[in-house]
Formats: C-alpha cells, structure tokens, sequence
C-alpha cells in the first residue's frame, strides 16, 4: 500500500447555522504528494479541523474540488464516503481517549477498529500486532490502557487511525496534550510509518517544535492557505487565481486595499512598491 496523494482546488466549507452561515473555508488550493507528511498550522478558528474532516469525508464541501486518491470528494454519495473512510483514511481526532475504547486491551482497540474494513471485505488487513508494533507498542498488546503513558496512548490513537493500512492519515494535534518525552516518541512513531509503509499524513498542530521537524508546512489563515513552509522557513503562496497571501507583519505596513506596483527584476526577484498617493516611491 502506497499513500494518497489529495489535491483540493478553491474548496469551500460553510457550515449552516439557522439564519447563520459561518464560512469556515473560503478558497483552499492544495496539492499534496503520495507519501508526503504535511503540518497544518494556523490559528484557532482558521479552519484546521474542518480541512481535516473534509479530507476524512466526514464533511462534504460546500463548493470547490476535492479529491483523495481516486475518490473524487464533491460527488461521492453517503455510500461511497462511508466506504472511502473504512479503506482509505484514518482520522486520529483530538484527545487519544477519544479514539480509543478505554476498557478494551490494545489489541483488541485494533480489532474494533478494523472492522469497517472487514465488512467491506478488505483481503490484505494488517495482523493487529503488527499495526502496535509499528508504533513501538508490540509489547503493549495486552497492557490496559490505564498502565499506558500518555505518550502511548497516543500511539495507540495513531495504531488505530492505522489498523486498516489507510493511504492517508490525519491527525488533529497528535501531541497538544503531552510532555516533550511523550511528544517525540509520537512524532517518530509518525515519522517510522510514514517512511516504513509510506502512508500520507497530514496533521494539524499549535506545536512550533513540531512544525519545525516537518519537511512541510502550510498556514491555513481565514479559511485559506496563507504560507508554506518547508524545513521552518517561511513562504508566501501563490494561487490558482494569482493571489498571494502576505504574513501578518507585512499586512501590518501594507493593510488590505493598499495599492502595490509588482515589478520582476533581472535577477529573478519581485518587488512590490506601495502607492501611498504621494510622489515617488517607498
Ligand atoms: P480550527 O481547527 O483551525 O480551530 P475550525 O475548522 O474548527 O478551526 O473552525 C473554523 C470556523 O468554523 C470557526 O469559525 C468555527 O467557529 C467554525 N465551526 C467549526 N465547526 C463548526 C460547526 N460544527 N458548526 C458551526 N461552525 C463551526
Ligand atoms: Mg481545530
């Protein structure tokens, strides 16, 4: 099993209050590669979690295109989303325990969570120890889970999100609730998966530190990709549809309706002048 690649073009979410629409993504244009590990940034309320449940099918996009492998997001019926979400993706939500079942050994946690891909009939499901012993659980199989650390539990939460062998994985703050112990078994947990059997992750983090031990990172910022970074350097985007999102302290000497003349210099740079009505430039 290799991973998804996914590609979301001018995606919109509203979510539909009675006499209340709150549009929670207004725009997003992302493509990302089979076999990448992307870090989703971004402040509170930026539209993180939704971008999360849109790709786990658990949402359907209100406009835009979305697709997840094969599966072509916008036109899937309930069905078919169902079906996507038992073979394809798994989604560790935030807080381990809620992705567990507290009374149930490890490995049984596996088993529970296999079963949608054994009702459709999936042939070449993983041997439930194999799924903990790829995140370093394997003789954890049988510890209740009041006996596991924080930073297991966890693994345990992304072991579920694995159990059918998904080709994309997301995670929603993987390691908020953990000490730095906890929090870099779990990345490398992540990072042995993803390298191991190649499957594609995207997680949502606060977390500086852990975004800066991601190849990628992108900046969701009003229900948009504002920035990507790769290896903790800063970048602005360009979209679909020409625009660029500039960060916040420039935004700051360049509020919204600034007028910018956009030259592209001999050396390849490009340098934006603001018109600030007055003669000259600056
Ligand atoms: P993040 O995960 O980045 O904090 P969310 O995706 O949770 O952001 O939220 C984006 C926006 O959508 C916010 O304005 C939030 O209040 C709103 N929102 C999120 N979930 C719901 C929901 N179920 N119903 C209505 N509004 C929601
Ligand atoms: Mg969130």
């Amino acid at each position: 099993m290799t991973g998804l690649d996914v590609s979301a073009h001018g995606l919109v979410h509203i979510y539909r209050l009675e006499g209340n629409d709150v549009v929670a993504l207004s725009g997003v244009d992302l493509d990302i590669a089979s076999g990448e590990v992307v870090g989703l940034l971004g402040p509170s309320g930026s539209g993180k979690s939704t971008l999360l449940n849109l790709l786990a099918g658990l949402l359907q996009p209100s406009a835009g295109r979305l697709r997840v492998g094969d599966h072509d997001l916008t036109r899937l019926d309930e069905k078919g989303l169902a079906r996507m979400r038992a073979l394809d993706v798994g989604i560790v939500v935030q807080g381990a325990m809620r992705n567990l079942l507290p009374y149930a050994s490890p490995v049984d946690n596996i088993r529970f969570a296999q079963r949608g891909a054994r009702a459709a009939k999936r042939q070449d499901l993983p041997d439930p120890h194999e799924v903990l012993d790829l995140v370093g659980l394997a003789d954890h199989a049988r510890t209740s889970l009041d006996q596991l650390s924080p930073g297991q539990r966890q693994r345990l939460a992304v072991a579920v999100g694995l159990a059918a062998r998904p080709g994309l994985l997301l995670l929603d703050e993987p390691t908020s609730q953990l000490d730095h112990e906890g929090r870099d078994e779990v990345l490398a947990a992540v990072e042995d998966v993803n390298r191991i059997i190649g499957t594609t992750v995207v997680a949502v983090t606060h977390d500086p530190e852990v975004a800066q031990r991601l190849r990628r990172t992108v900046t969701i910022r009003d229900g948009r990709v504002g920035a990507e970074g790769r290896r903790g350097e800063d970048f602005a985007v360009v979209g679909r549809d020409g625009s660029i999102a500039l960060p916040p302290d420039i935004l700051e000497a360049v509020p919204p309706g600034s007028l910018l003349r956009v030259h592209l210099e001999e050396d390849g740079s490009v340098r934006l002048i603001l018109d600030d009505g007055a003669e000259g430039e600056s």
